[in-house]
């Protein structure tokens, strides 16, 4: 069962596992700090705000026997870039939880790395989207490529698992250059691969060529040993057939 605490999903507890509660990122003016242009989540949210006091939602749930969790994840928007994040952070420091984070990895907070440190941090999960600056430029539509990936390498140091996304956009993203700077990105940071589509498009055919991409990506993968899946879901039926075929 899944729990609203406000219609528009800022906090929810996924009772069936009794494990989880999932945090939205920001509010309406923070509620992320780049710009992807696949992104659904800040023009959905844009006008209607959460206004849930997470500090005081967190406290409700730790403090309750009957609603016990050992993982918090915070996904949405970008939980780094809101305003409270540092307080949120250093309260669950001495708190019998683990968290993990959905972020685009572009804010350094130290209350996360002291998380780090303390071995509190389950997984990382990132859409990078790209290997190199220029095209993450385009995706984003700002210049945190150098920055995201300093951060990455510093939090990989505490082996945490970090999860890498790579959403195929036509003629921007499914080039050779990017693919394998891709590729050395996870090599460096031993990190887990998904394989995406635009879910805005979700009802269009992928052109051929970026197909052939996806299928260079996956490949690329697994010659270097890493885990690689594609999120089947986000792809219209007629490439999810094609990606049946060649995964292994
Ligand atoms: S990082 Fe997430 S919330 Fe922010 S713009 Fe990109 S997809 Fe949207």
């Amino acid at each position: 069962m899944v729990y609203l605490i406000k219609k528009n999903y800022p906090v929810y507890i996924n009772n069936h596992l009794n494990t989880s509660v999932v945090f939205s990122g920001g509010f309406k003016g923070d509620l992320c700090n780049v710009n992807c242009i696949y992104c659904n989540y800040t023009s959905v949210m844009g006008d209607r705000s959460p206004n849930v006091g997470i500090m005081d939602v967190l406290q409700v749930l730790i403090n309750s026997k009957k609603n016990s969790c050992f993982e918090i994840n915070f996904a949405g928007g970008e939980f780094f870039a809101r305003k409270d994040a540092e307080e949120i952070l250093n309260y669950l420091i001495d708190k019998n939880v683990r968290i993990s984070v959905t972020t685009n990895a572009s804010v350094r907070r130290e209350g996360f790395i002291k998380l780090l440190v303390n071995n509190k941090v389950n997984y990382i999960n990132v859409s990078l989207d790209c290997g190199s600056q220029e095209t993450y430029k385009k995706v984003k539509e700002r210049d945190f490529y150098n920055r995201v990936l300093d951060n990455l390498n510093e939090w990989s140091k505490f082996n945490v698992q970090i999860y890498l996304k790579y959403i195929f956009i036509p003629n921007v993203n499914d080039n050779q250059i990017d693919i394998l700077g891709f590729v050395n990105v996870c090599k460096q940071l031993n990190a887990s691969v998904t394989i995406s589509a635009n879910s805005y498009n979700i009802n269009e055919q992928l052109p051929s060529h970026t197909l052939e991409a996806a299928k260079y990506l996956y490949n690329e993968i697994l010659k270097n040993k890493l885990p690689v899946s594609f999120t089947l879901a986000l792809f219209n039926e007629h490439d999810r057939n094609l990606i049946s075929s060649f995964i292994r």
